[in-house]
């Protein structure tokens, strides 16, 4: 397994940055925030550090939205000199991913401060970017550590608390359809991983109260679930652990929206929705009976390579070929693979039902996102009924996974 990042969560931040600075010997930083988050800690962060006689220059992100882009990496390379400094990263997903980008591509090392409780990446080694209008994930490197100061955190907005939330319980549909994938698509699957992210989702699950009114204790269980989530996925080499069907569609609007220049929405807000949209599925397969599921599979037909294809197209503008590509185990499945692929699911129905009858229902999940303030359907972010259903009916192509979704499609309710 990897090396895991130094973690730290409490109200003493800056000593304990300070602590851990000192015994690595780190001396010369650059600080990357933008003008919120240096407000409310990446400020009294480089007073800290400048009253050690230590090296800060900041590298402040300007404009009102902040995008992991070319020009932000721009900003922050032109704030550097070629002194070697290790970067600090004060902020939430976006400016610690530009961060993590640019301090891996220079070299260096960074250090991660986040402030809010809002996605699961601080400790990833990818880094999601926009080039040329498109998101891709570049691989680059975990953080040395994970300095979260507990006061920021809890008085983060409460819709990014609320993304954080839903990222994080997202890992329950994401470990299910991880297992439906090991069972029947023969994906690699690590059950003592798969057994930390849950546990890590069940956590905050029982500690709803306390985060939905953004006390201590809660926003605590909160960023320890998120940083587990980052870890498995970190110890496991690749997403599986923390993204499922509700992930997949998420990056089909987040990619909609970037395409057509809408406002970005907060990553953990489109997965909550998702998450609601797979549990709906995983309540239909936990009502379906042998008998039922036997009568479906019979009737599904291999899928129409070409008209998928089509529909990929309208799905994911300019992605059809690489996602044809990405999709051949599923969309050039021969009559005999295909058979066999409805024998195995119908041999493990026993152990698809049970999945399912352990996740919450749809409607649980709704009343828990609801209680912390998170959206629970597209127009609460803008997404009409229209851009949901095109989610729900081809997010599953981006990834060569089976999850709910596939499930679903071979059991004939799209
Ligand atoms: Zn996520």
């Amino acid at each position: 397994m990897p090396n895991h990042p130094t973690i730290y969560i409490g109200d003493d931040t800056l000593a304990e940055l300070i602590g851990y600075c000192q015994t690595r010997d780190l001396r010369s930083f650059v600080l990357v925030a933008d003008r919120n988050t240096h407000a409310v800690l990446g400020g009294r962060v480089e007073q800290a550090l400048a009253n050690q006689g230590w090296d800060v220059l900041t590298a402040l992100l300007q404009g009102e939205e902040v995008v992991a882009d070319a020009r932000s990496v721009m900003q922050v390379m032109y704030a550097l000199d070629r002194a070697p400094r290790t970067f600090l990263a004060v902020g939430s997903g976006t400016i610690t991913d530009i961060a993590r980008f640019v301090s891996h591509r220079a070299g260096r090392e960074f250090i991660s401060l986040p402030t809010a409780p809002s996605v699961d990446g601080y400790t990833s080694i990818g880094a999601p970017m926009v080039l040329d209008g498109a998101k891709i994930t570049v691989y680059c490197h975990a953080p040395l550590g994970v300095f979260a100061d507990l006061p920021t955190l809890c008085a983060a907005p409460r819709v990014m608390i609320a993304a954080g939330f839903g990222d994080m319980l997202a890992k329950l549909t994401s470990v299910a359809d991880w297992e439906l994938g090991a069972l029947v698509w023969d994906e690699p699957f690590d059950p003592e991983i798969a057994r930390r992210s849950r546990d890590a989702a069940w956590a905050c699950a029982h500690s709803i109260d306390a985060i939905a009114a953004a006390e201590p204790a809660g926003v605590r269980a909160l960023i320890e679930g998120l940083i587990e989530s980052g870890l498995c996925i970190l110890d496991f080499g690749e997403t599986r652990p923390a993204s499922g069907a509700e992930h997949h569609m998420s990056h089909l609007w987040e990619m909609k929206l970037l395409r057509e220049g809408r406002p970005a929405v907060l990553h953990g807000a489109k997965v909550g929705i998702g998450v609601v949209l797979s549990l709906q599925r995983f309540d239909a397969v936990r009502r379906m009976s042998r008998g039922e599921a036997e009568t479906r599979l019979a009737r599904s037909r291999l899928p129409d390579r070409e008209a998928e294809i089509r529909g990929i197209g309208r799905a994911f503008v300019g992605m059809a070929d690489q996602l044809a590509e990405v999709q051949k185990p599923f969309l050039d499945m021969t009559e005999a693979e295909h058979i066999a692929l409805k024998d195995r699911v119908l041999a493990h129905w026993d152990d698809i039902e049970r999945i399912s009858a352990g996740l919450p229902s749809a409607a649980e999940m709704t009343g828990w996102l609801r209680k912390v303030g998170g959206p629970v359907a597209g127009r609460e972010v803008g997404l009409s009924d229209e851009e949901i259903a095109l989610g729900v009916r081809w997010g599953h192509y981006y990834r060569n996974r089976f999850t709910v979704a596939k499930l679903s499609q071979m059991l004939g309710m799209p």
